[in-house]
Protein backbone atom coordinates (compact mmCIF):
# COMPACT_ATOMS: atom_id res chain seq x y z
CA UNK A 1 0.00 0.00 0.00
CA UNK A 2 3.25 2.51 0.87
CA UNK A 3 4.62 1.84 -2.28
CA UNK A 4 1.55 2.43 -4.39
CA UNK A 5 1.60 5.50 -3.23
CA UNK A 6 5.03 6.56 -3.75
CA UNK A 7 4.17 5.43 -7.12
CA UNK A 8 1.63 7.64 -7.35
CA UNK A 9 3.69 10.89 -5.99
CA UNK A 10 6.03 10.28 -8.86
CA UNK A 11 4.42 10.29 -11.18
CA UNK A 12 2.44 13.33 -10.57
CA UNK A 13 5.54 15.33 -9.75
CA UNK A 14 7.19 13.84 -13.24
CA UNK A 15 3.38 15.22 -14.78
CA UNK A 16 4.12 18.37 -13.08
CA UNK A 17 7.49 18.60 -14.00
CA UNK A 18 5.99 18.70 -18.12
CA UNK A 19 3.07 20.43 -18.00
CA UNK A 20 5.69 23.07 -16.05
CA UNK A 21 8.74 22.58 -18.87
CA UNK A 22 6.09 22.95 -21.39
CA UNK A 23 4.97 26.49 -20.34
CA UNK A 24 8.09 27.47 -20.50
CA UNK A 25 8.85 26.38 -24.11
CA UNK A 26 5.75 28.09 -25.14
CA UNK A 27 6.29 31.30 -23.18
CA UNK A 28 9.64 32.03 -24.14
CA UNK A 29 9.57 30.98 -27.73
CA UNK A 30 11.36 27.50 -27.25
CA UNK A 31 14.62 29.72 -25.91
CA UNK A 32 14.92 27.30 -22.53
CA UNK A 33 16.11 24.38 -24.95
CA UNK A 34 18.61 26.41 -26.85
CA UNK A 35 15.55 26.65 -29.56
CA UNK A 36 16.28 29.66 -32.30
CA UNK A 37 13.88 31.98 -32.16
CA UNK A 38 12.68 33.74 -35.17
CA UNK A 39 13.24 37.20 -35.07
CA UNK A 40 10.83 39.54 -36.92
CA UNK A 41 12.09 42.12 -38.65
CA UNK A 42 9.97 45.19 -36.49
CA UNK A 43 11.55 43.11 -33.36
CA UNK A 44 7.95 42.69 -32.10
CA UNK A 45 6.45 39.63 -30.15
CA UNK A 46 8.85 38.47 -27.45
CA UNK A 47 6.99 34.85 -26.67
CA UNK A 48 5.38 32.54 -28.95
CA UNK A 49 2.05 33.63 -28.36
CA UNK A 50 2.62 37.22 -28.96
CA UNK A 51 4.48 36.72 -32.02
CA UNK A 52 1.11 34.49 -33.03
CA UNK A 53 -0.77 37.92 -32.68
CA UNK A 54 1.40 40.05 -34.75
CA UNK A 55 1.48 37.09 -37.69
CA UNK A 56 -2.53 37.30 -37.94
CA UNK A 57 -1.77 41.28 -37.57
CA UNK A 58 0.94 40.75 -40.70
CA UNK A 59 -2.02 39.10 -42.47
CA UNK A 60 -4.36 42.01 -41.70
CA UNK A 61 -2.32 44.43 -43.10
CA UNK A 62 -1.91 42.27 -46.34
CA UNK A 63 -5.46 42.33 -46.73
CA UNK A 64 -6.05 45.67 -46.28
CA UNK A 65 -3.98 46.41 -49.02
CA UNK A 66 -4.80 43.58 -51.32
CA UNK A 67 -8.51 45.72 -50.61
CA UNK A 68 -6.86 49.20 -51.47
CA UNK A 69 -5.36 47.85 -54.35
CA UNK A 70 -8.61 46.46 -55.70
CA UNK A 71 -10.23 49.90 -54.69
CA UNK A 72 -7.55 51.97 -56.90
CA UNK A 73 -8.13 49.69 -59.69
CA UNK A 74 -12.27 50.53 -59.38
CA UNK A 75 -11.35 54.35 -58.46
CA UNK A 76 -9.14 54.77 -61.89
CA UNK A 77 -10.82 56.32 -64.80
CA UNK A 78 -10.69 53.30 -67.74
CA UNK A 79 -10.47 56.38 -70.28
CA UNK A 80 -7.77 59.19 -69.40
CA UNK A 81 -6.51 55.65 -67.19
CA UNK A 82 -5.38 57.91 -64.43
CA UNK A 83 -5.55 56.93 -60.99
CA UNK A 84 -6.87 58.41 -57.88
CA UNK A 85 -5.50 61.47 -56.81
CA UNK A 86 -5.30 60.26 -52.82
CA UNK A 87 -5.69 56.66 -51.39
CA UNK A 88 -9.14 58.25 -49.35
CA UNK A 89 -10.99 57.98 -53.03
CA UNK A 90 -10.97 53.84 -52.58
CA UNK A 91 -13.44 55.11 -49.57
CA UNK A 92 -12.25 52.20 -48.01
CA UNK A 93 -12.55 54.00 -44.44
CA UNK A 94 -9.39 55.27 -42.69
CA UNK A 95 -8.60 51.54 -40.48
CA UNK A 96 -7.85 49.95 -44.55
CA UNK A 97 -5.08 53.70 -45.03
CA UNK A 98 -2.82 51.99 -42.06
CA UNK A 99 -0.47 49.40 -41.21
CA UNK A 100 -2.37 47.52 -38.48
CA UNK A 101 0.77 46.52 -36.41
CA UNK A 102 2.62 49.60 -36.80
CA UNK A 103 0.04 52.34 -37.54
CA UNK A 104 2.06 53.92 -40.46
CA UNK A 105 0.20 55.08 -43.07
CA UNK A 106 0.48 53.27 -46.06
CA UNK A 107 2.62 54.76 -49.11
CA UNK A 108 0.74 55.46 -52.30
CA UNK A 109 1.95 57.04 -55.69
CA UNK A 110 -0.66 58.60 -57.49
CA UNK A 111 1.25 58.57 -60.59
CA UNK A 112 1.82 54.74 -60.89
CA UNK A 113 -0.91 53.53 -59.07
CA UNK A 114 1.04 51.60 -56.61
CA UNK A 115 0.43 51.37 -52.90
CA UNK A 116 2.91 49.72 -50.41
CA UNK A 117 3.18 49.48 -46.29
CA UNK A 118 6.45 51.25 -45.07
CA UNK A 119 6.38 48.83 -41.84
CA UNK A 120 10.07 46.78 -41.64
CA UNK A 121 9.20 43.02 -43.16
CA UNK A 122 5.97 44.69 -44.99
CA UNK A 123 7.65 45.77 -47.96
CA UNK A 124 6.82 43.50 -50.65
CA UNK A 125 2.92 43.13 -49.07
ZN1 LIG B 1 1.94 46.63 -42.69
Amino acid sequence: MNLRRGNTLIGLMVAMAIVILATLFFVTGGKILGGKVEERPDGKGETMIGKSIYKAKDTQCRSNLGQVRQGIGIATDPVENTFPQSIEETRLGATFYKCPVGGEAYVYDPTTGQVNCPHAGHEKY
